[in-house]
């Protein structure tokens, strides 16, 4: 096996192979070392939500290029990958909530997103069956929706393998190569050595412990999350529905039938933990069906644990780093799928440019932390 590379990404997930796919098809040289299989890690355990409503100009600029992005993967991929805008419905119950999302609008219209502000009845009229109960209203933007992640990934790995790049499963890096303050190349557990002069952290919740590999210390923390699925249902709505209340839910029914959805535990639960808890089982059913009486009837047919990756601001770390030729594109905070199109063009610019594609200050490595995303 050729062990010479333009470009080594460390972790097959949908940012490792996103960022692949663009580099690959840049005339890179590109090799993907996953430790175990894709999806493996967060990327086949989440949800598939993608949505534009965020509250910093960034993050909004990623979503819309992730968006014109994913309505092309049919075309691009020659398959679906169920890629459907059938909204995001942000609910408020209490006037708090409210208030930060007409905060944030006038951004989210300056830059063009469809997004409204709603009352209650105007919530009704989209999702007819949510529970009316304590609700003050909301914000709806059509053109959010979700994806299959499996199918983005298959699209991703046989697009990489049409071009001179690998990627190579069950390949575990552990140790980066540096001399004089470069990185030169990594070497596997299995006793393989590699060399390129472009090295891409992309590790997902593991990102601190590969940035270590080279001495380098990244505040990225992995917290517990946990999902369920039902089985088929007839159509009840087309929106993710987001109870934003302490103790709420998110959820949204596949074009299958199935509803996917989940809640983010509060306080939080540090740590990369991927089991599955019946407390979390039993308090998503009650939260779901508080949101929508008639969701009592359906069946939940699997449940799953897996990782957020936590940046002490909710924004991604993106950007190079002080040694020379290691990048990372890490700390996805619960929205690395989405992110991912936009991230994987971005990072391949950034590392054959040398430019960053806007001002870039939310996303680098030097940054305080005083900005915070408020739509988590
Ligand atoms: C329950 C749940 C629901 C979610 N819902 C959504 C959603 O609706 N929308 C959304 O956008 N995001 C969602 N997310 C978040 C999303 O899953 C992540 O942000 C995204 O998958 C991160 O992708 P990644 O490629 O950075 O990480 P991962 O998918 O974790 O990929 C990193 C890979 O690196 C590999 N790796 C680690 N260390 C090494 C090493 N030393 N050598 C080689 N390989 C290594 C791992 O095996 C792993 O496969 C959700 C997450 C969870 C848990």
């Amino acid at each position: 096996m050729n062990r010479q590379f333009d470009v080594i990404v460390i972790g097959g997930g949908i940012i490792g192979l996103a960022s692949a796919y663009h580099l690959s098809r840049s005339g890179q040289r590109v090799l993907v070392l996953e430790k175990k299989y894709p999806g493996s890690g967060s990327t086949g355990r989440c949800i598939g939500g993608i949505r534009q409503q965020f509250s910093t100009p960034g993050a909004i600029r990623l979503m819309q290029e992730s968006v014109r992005q994913f309505r092309s993967m049919r075309e691009d991929f020659g398959f679906s990958v169920e890629y459907h805008e059938g909204g995001y419905l942000f609910l408020a119950h209490d006037p708090l909530h409210l208030q930060t999302f007409k905060a944030i609008l006038p951004l989210q219209l300056e830059f063009g997103l469809k997004v409204e502000m709603l009352d209650a009845g105007a919530c009704l009229k989209i999702a007819p069956q949510l529970n009316p109960e304590g609700l003050l209203g909301g914000v709806f933007s059509p053109e959010d929706g979700q994806a299959y992640p499996f199918k983005v990934m298959e699209g991703y790995i046989q697009e990489i393998k049409k071009q001179k790049s690998q990627v190579c499963f069950f390949s575990e890096v552990n140790e980066i190569i540096v001399e004089k303050e470069t990185a030169k190349g990594v070497r596997t557990t299995a006793g393989e050595t590699f060399h390129a002069d472009v090295i891409l952290n992309a590790s997902g919740p593991w990102a601190s412990e590969v940035a270590r590999l080279a001495g380098l210390d990244l505040p990225i923390e992995p917290e517990e999350h946990e999902a369920f699925i039902t089985d088929r249902l007839p159509p009840i709505f087309t929106t993710m529905v987001v109870d934003y209340r302490a103790d709420g839910c998110y959820f949204c029914q596949r074009s299958n039938g199935q509803v996917i959805g989940c809640y983010s535990p509060v306080p939080n639960k540090p740590g990369i933990h991927t089991e599955s808890s019946l407390e979390f089982l039993v308090e998503m059913s009650k939260r779901t069906v508080r949101l929508v009486p008639e969701l009592a009837k359906a069946r939940v047919i699997r449940h799953w644990g897996g990782c957020y990756s936590m940046t002490p601001d909710g924004s991604p770390f993106i950007d190079k780093t002080e040694i020379k030729g290691l990048y990372v594109a890490n700390g996805m905070c619960g929205h690395g799928f989405m992110f991912a199109p936009a991230i994987g063009r971005y990072v391949s610019e950034i590392i054959l440019d040398g430019r960053y594609p806007f001002d870039w200050s939310e996303f680098s490595m030097g940054r305080d932390f005083s900005r915070q995303e408020l739509m988590k």
